[in-house]
């Protein structure tokens, strides 16, 4: 569902991050990709969303030839991959609630998003949202009030209320404690069982990432040079 085809990516200061990237990933995959800073898995996850685009080679999400997307095709091909980000990326001035909101109803009109006054099946399902990860209290609370793990949380609600078909992660749980980070971890191992979303992972931690992620890819100078089972990996890589 995902196919990486002689893919290239040079940026624009001549730094190429991506070279000859041949791979295929399936549905229900849940993927860690892992490799020293610099190795490109940043630039790798984020080819896949089109917030970078390759160069040369091919890349097939879910049939859509990314590179040939244009304008208002690539909103609507981003809407169905969520993204998670170690900073979480929500507006952390309003509420848990708002957050998941904002982005459940991208239709609506800016002023109503900004003044708040949403559609009462949207609450609904935000809240039912939040409420999957613990946080249905937390609802009203201000993002800024809320603990790294919840604020990843409410990150996760609001990804999931976009019905996403996939979750790319760039370093979901670097800045949390272990504890936090295991239970995020978590998290991301239920929506990949019970909903067959596949996930992409950057994450450095890579004993965690060996005991949670179905598949492995390791990283070295934008060159993928482990691909295999997690439980097969040796920890040199
Ligand atoms: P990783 O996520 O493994 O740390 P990155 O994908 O961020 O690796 O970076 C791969 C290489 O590309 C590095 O040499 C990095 O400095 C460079 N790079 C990353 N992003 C950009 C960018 N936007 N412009 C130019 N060079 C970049
Ligand atoms: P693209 O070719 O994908 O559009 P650009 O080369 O235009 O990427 O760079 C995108 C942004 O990343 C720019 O604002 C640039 O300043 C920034 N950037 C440049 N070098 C790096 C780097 N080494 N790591 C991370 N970001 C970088």
């Amino acid at each position: 569902m995902i196919e990486f085809r002689e893919v290239d990516k040079t940026y624009s200061n001549g730094v190429k991050a991506l070279s000859s990237i041949n791979l295929k990933l399936n549905r229900g995959e849940f993927v860690a990709v892992i490799g020293r800073s610099g190795a490109g898995k940043s630039t790798f996850i984020r080819c896949i969303n089109r917030m970078h685009e390759i160069t040369s080679g091919q890349l097939i999400v879910d049939g859509t030839n990314v590179a040939k997307l244009k304008g208002k095709q690539i909103r609507r091909f981003r809407r169905r991959i969520g993204m998670v980000f170690q900073s979480f990326n929500l507006v952390t001035r309003t509420s848990a609630l708002h957050n998941v909101l904002v982005s459940f109803v991208p239709e609506l009109p800016l002023w109503r998003k900004l003044t708040g006054i949403f559609p009462k099946h949207n609450k609904i399902a935000a809240l039912t949202a939040l409420d999957q990860f613990g946080l249905l209290d937390k609802a009203y609370v201000r993002v800024d009030q809320l603990s790294g793990g919840q604020q990843q949380r409410v990150a996760l609600a609001r990804t999931l209320a976009q019905r996403p078909d996939i979750i790319l992660a760039d370093e979901p749980i670097a800045s949390l404690d272990p504890v936090t980070a295991r239970q995020v971890m978590n998290d991301f191992r239920e929506i990949n069982e019970h909903m067959q979303i596949p996930i992409i992972m950057n994450i450095h931690h890579v004993e965690i990432a060996l005991e949670y992620a179905t598949r492995v890819l390791g990283f070295r100078d934008g060159t993928i040079v482990y691909d295999g089972a997690a439980k097969d990996v040796t920890p040199d890589i």
